[in-house]
């Protein structure tokens, strides 16, 4: 029975191994957006109702037209690469909330969140594109459903709670809110160092892609940097990259992020 058990785990696993497009990176992820994308609509309608939607039309505008702008760069490279499938099912969503943290968020599916504190460290258009950027490729490379899958081996019954779309059950939300760095004051860094190295490079990609400044992807992290006294979080040093680190790997990136975009833009 043992030996069974763990075939079964075994085979999952490797079902559920597949390569992340653009970095090539392997992972193992065994949450279907069939599973979670209707359960990630419902845990933004709920988020949204609760919070307070910017009244600045001229920033709700700008942020909006940002996502529509990457949103289409990142659709039309699921199109022309075998993800017709999320082409078709994610429903790429942009809003604004009054809220002073420094945070921005994108859930399964394309549902952002940018928070009005965020706008000062995105200083300009290219700025919201760089953090646009960077949210949005959470939700390309499916970042959230990974770590619901090592929710799962941590915590049995993870994915059960995560993918509930009962908004109002105090566990599913506390989950999603945890996954998602949703209300942390350091929401920014709620994913571990690969996801958000990776989410870098993809941003920075996609930015690119839907016509914006990569340059001010740097000047992003830099600001961040001097809001924060060139200290990072405590808590979050062992398993983020410091701001300096980040800074130094897009620059190194950014002639790598250039030729993609230039191949993925032909297609
Ligand atoms: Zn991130």
């Amino acid at each position: 029975m043992k030996n069974v058990i763990s075939i079964l785990v075994v085979s999952l696993f490797i079902l559920s191994c597949s390569t992340v497009p653009i970095t090539g990176r392997k992972r193992i992820n065994v949450v279907s957006d069939a599973q979670i994308l209707p359960a990630s609509f419902e845990q933004y309608a709920g988020f949204l109702k609760e919070h307070k939607i910017s009244t600045n039309k001229k920033m709700t505008s700008e942020v909006q037209t940002v996502g529509m702008k990457i949103s289409r760069a990142v659709d039309k490279f699921m199109r022309a690469n075998d993800m017709i499938s999320e082409a078709n099912s994610y429903r790429w969503e942009f809003n604004l909330i009054d809220d002073e943290t420094v945070n921005a968020w994108c859930m399964p599916g394309g549902k952002v969140v940018f928070y009005s504190g965020i706008l000062p460290i995105c200083d300009n258009t290219d700025g919201i594109a760089a953090v646009m950027g960077h949210e949005v490729a959470h939700a390309f490379a499916k970042h959230g459903q990974e770590r619901m899958t090592s929710a799962y081996g941590q915590q049995l019954g993870g994915i059960a709670v995560a993918i509930g779309t009962d908004n109002k059950d105090p566990r599913t939300r506390q989950l999603w809110n945890t996954i998602y760095g949703i209300g942390s004051t350091v929401g920014m860094l709620a994913y571990s160092r690969t996801h958000e190295t990776e989410a870098d490079k993809l941003g920075m990609v996609f930015m690119i892609m839907a016509g914006y400044n990569p340059e001010e992807a740097i000047n992003v992290w830099i600001r961040m940097s001097e809001r924060a006294g060139g200290k990072s979080p405590p808590e979050f040093l062992s398993t983020h990259p410091s701001n300096q680190t980040r800074i130094n790997n897009l620059r190194d990136y950014l002639p790598t992020a250039v030729a993609h975009a230039k191949k993925y833009s032909a297609q």
